[in-house]
C-alpha cells in the first residue's frame, strides 16, 4: 500500500511519501534506544509534566488536528474533535496515576525469609507499535501515553493512508518535550515489520489492527521472544432480551454500529434479539438506521461519512451481497452509491444463516446483523458463536440476567444497558481471536515493564536453599 493520504470524500491523493530506507530506520531505532537510557534518568513527574504539556496542545490544536484526520480517513469532524479531546485525557490520566500504578508492591518479606521482599515495575525499551487508521490518534495514544509514562520509547509504524496525522504525533512529543527519539514515527509499509522486529534493541510491539496482521506479527515476535500485545478485530454482539428499554436499545445499537462509519472494532455488528421483541426491535431499529444521514464528514448535519478506503468498501459490499444472494433480507440500504467518495448506506440485513459470510466475519463498515433468539441460552450460543471475542453488550433489566450475562458471554468486556468503549481507566483487550494483552488502566501500563521481584536479606544462604531452588 502506498504511503499516501487520499481523502476518502473525494477519492483525491492528496500527499504521497517515499518509504524510509532501512539505513533510516537503524538510525531512528538507535536514537530511541539512546532516548531509552536518557528516560531512565528521569523520574515519574518529570515524564508527567511533558505529557501535561501534551495535553495542552492536543486541546489547543483540536481543530485543525481533527481535520487532519477527517481528511485521512473520513470520520466526521464532530467525532474526529472528540478524539483529539479523549487522548488529552488519557494524557493527563497518566499523568496523574503513573507513579502511583508503578510504586513498588511490598510482598510478604517473613513468608519468603526476606528482610524485605517488593515488586518493582521497570520499562523495557523501545516498543514497536503498529497501528491501525480507524482511530488515527486514539489507538497511537492509548499505547504511547502508558509506554512513555513507564519510561519506554516509541516506534510507531502507523497505517499506510493516515501518514501525516502519524507525523504530527512525533511532532506532538517532540514539542511536548520529550528527548529527541523517545517517540519516532517510522513511515514504512507493513513489510518492513519483521525487519524491525528482529532488531535486539527494540524489546517488543504491540498491533491494534486486523487478525491477518496479528498472526503476523505474533509469528515475527515469537521467533525473537519477543513480548507482543494484539488487540485484533471483533463482531461484537449486541444482545436484547424482553425486559430492555426498546426505544433506548435501538436509539444506543444504531449508534454503537454506526460511530467512526461504522469501522470501529468495538462496533456492535451482530445484534441478538429475543423472539418476543423481535419485530418491534427490528421496526425501531431499521427506522433510526435508515434515518441516519450519509454525506460530507466536515458537515456538521452528517452522522456517517465515507468509509476510509474503496477496497474496504468493496469488501463491506461483497459480505452484504453473499448474504443477500443466499437468501438473507436486507431490512434497508445495501446499494453502493454511485459518485465521488467511499459512502455506504447504512444497512440491516437479517435471516442470517451459518454458512454465509457475515454470520462468522467481521463487518467493517455500517452494516447490522439482525438475528432472532428464542431464549437466553440460545442468545448467548449465537454471541459466542464467532472467533472473536472483543466487546459484547446485553440489554436487560433484570439483575439476576444480568449477571448471567456478565459471565457467560466469552469476550474481554461486557458493557450491560450501555455502549461498548474504552477508558483509560478500565483494561481493554480481546479472548480468543481478538488478541491478547490488554491496554489502558494499570493492567496495559504494565504490559511493556519487566515485573522484577526483588528480595534482600540479611546475608545468609536464599529462600530455597537446601530445598527446591528454581
Ligand atoms: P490492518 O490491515 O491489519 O492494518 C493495521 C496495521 O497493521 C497497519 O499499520 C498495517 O500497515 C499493518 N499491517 C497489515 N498487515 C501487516 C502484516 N502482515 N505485518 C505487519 N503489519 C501489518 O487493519 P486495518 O484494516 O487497518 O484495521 C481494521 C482492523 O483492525 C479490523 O479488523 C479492526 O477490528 C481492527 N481493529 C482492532 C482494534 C482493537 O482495539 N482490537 C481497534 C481498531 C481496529 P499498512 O497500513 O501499511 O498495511
Amino acid at each position: 500500500m502506498p504511503i499516501a493520504t487520499t481523502n476518502p470524500a473525494t477519492g483525491q491523493v492528496l500527499k504521497t511519501y517515499d518509504p524510509m530506507s532501512d539505513e533510516q530506520v537503524d538510525a531512528a531505532i538507535e536514537r530511541a534506544d539512546q532516548a531509552f537510557r536518557q528516560l531512565h534518568g528521569t523520574t515519574a513527574a518529570q515524564r508527567g509534566q511533558w505529557l501535561i504539556r501534551a495535553a495542552d496542545l492536543l486541546e489547543a490544536e483540536r481543530d485543525e488536528t481533527a481535520r487532519l484526520m477527517t481528511t485521512e480517513m473520513g470520520k466526521t469532524y464532530a467525532a474526529a474533535k472528540a478524539e483529539v479531546t479523549k487522548c488529552a485525557t488519557a494524557c493527563r490520566f497518566y499523568a496523574a496515576n503513573a507513579e502511583r500504578m508503578l510504586a513498588d508492591e511490598p510482598a510478604d518479606a517473613a513468608a519468603v525469609k526476606a528482610k524485605r521482599a517488593f515488586v518493582r515495575y521497570q520499562p523495557l525499551g523501545p516498543v514497536l507499535a503498529v497501528m491501525p487508521w480507524n482511530f488515527p490518534l486514539w489507538q497511537v495514544m492509548r499505547f504511547a501515553a502508558p509506554a512513555l509514562m513507564a519510561g519506554n520509547t516509541g516506534l510507531l509504524k502507523h497505517a499506510s493512508n493516515v501518514p501525516q496525522t502519524a507525523l504530527y504525533l512525533e511532532d506532538l512529543f517532540r514539542r511536548a518535550g520529550f528527548p529527541e527519539g523517545a517517540f519516532t514515527t517510522l513511515l514504512v509499509g507493513s513489510d518492513a515489520v519483521d525487519r524491525i522486529l528482529s532488531d535486539s534493541r527494540v524489546r517488543a510491539a504491540t498491533l491494534t489492527g486486523s487478525e491477518g496482521a496479528g498472526r503476523s506479527i505474533a509469528q515475527s515476535a515469537g521467533r525473537e521472544l519477543k513480548k507482543t500485545v494484539l488487540e485484533l478485530g471483533g463482531s461484537d454482539p449486541f444482545v436484547v432480551m424482553p425486559s430492555a428499554d426498546l426505544d433506548k436499545a435501538a436509539e444506543v445499537a444504531t449508534t454503537a454500529r454506526c460511530q467512526n462509519n461504522g469501522q470501529s472494532c468495538i462496533a456492535a455488528k451482530r445484534f441478538i434479539v429475543h423472539t418476543d421483541v423481535f419485530d418491534a426491535f427490528a421496526e425501531k431499529f431499521a427506522a433510526r438506521m435508515s434515518a441516519l444521514r450519509v454525506g460530507d464528514p466536515m458537515d456538521a448535519n452528517t452522522d456517517v461519512g465515507p468509509l476510509a478506503t474503496d477496497r474496504g468498501r468493496n469488501e463491506v459490499h461483497e459480505q452484504v451481497r453473499d448474504a443477500a444472494d443466499n437468501g438473507a433480507t436486507i431490512l434497508c440500504g445495501g446499494e453502493k452509491p454511485a459518485g465521488d467518495g467511499w459512502y455506504y448506506p447504512p444497512t440491516v440485513v437479517t435471516d442470517l444463516r451459518p454458512g454465509m459470510r457475515m454470520w462468522s466475519e467481521e463487518v467493517f463498515g455500517p452494516v447490522a446483523g439482525l438475528f432472532r433468539a428464542s431464549s437466553y441460552e440460545e442468545a448467548i450460543e449465537i454471541a459466542n458463536g464467532t472467533n472473536f471475542g472483543l466487546g459484547s453488550n446485553a440489554w436487560t433489566t433484570d439483575p439476576a440476567e444480568q449477571e448471567r450475562f456478565a459471565t457467560d458471554l466469552d469476550a474481554g468486556n461486557v458493557f450491560i444497558n450501555g455502549m461498548t468503549t474504552s477508558y483509560p481507566e478500565l483494561p481493554f483487550g480481546g479472548v480468543k481471536n481478538s488478541g491478547y494483552g490488554r491496554e489502558l488502566s494499570a493492567l496495559g501500563m504494565r504490559e511493556f515493564c519487566n515485573t522484577k521481584t526483588v528480595w534482600v536479606g540479611e546475608g545468609e544462604a536464599g529462600p530455597g536453599a537446601g530445598a527446591h531452588s528454581e
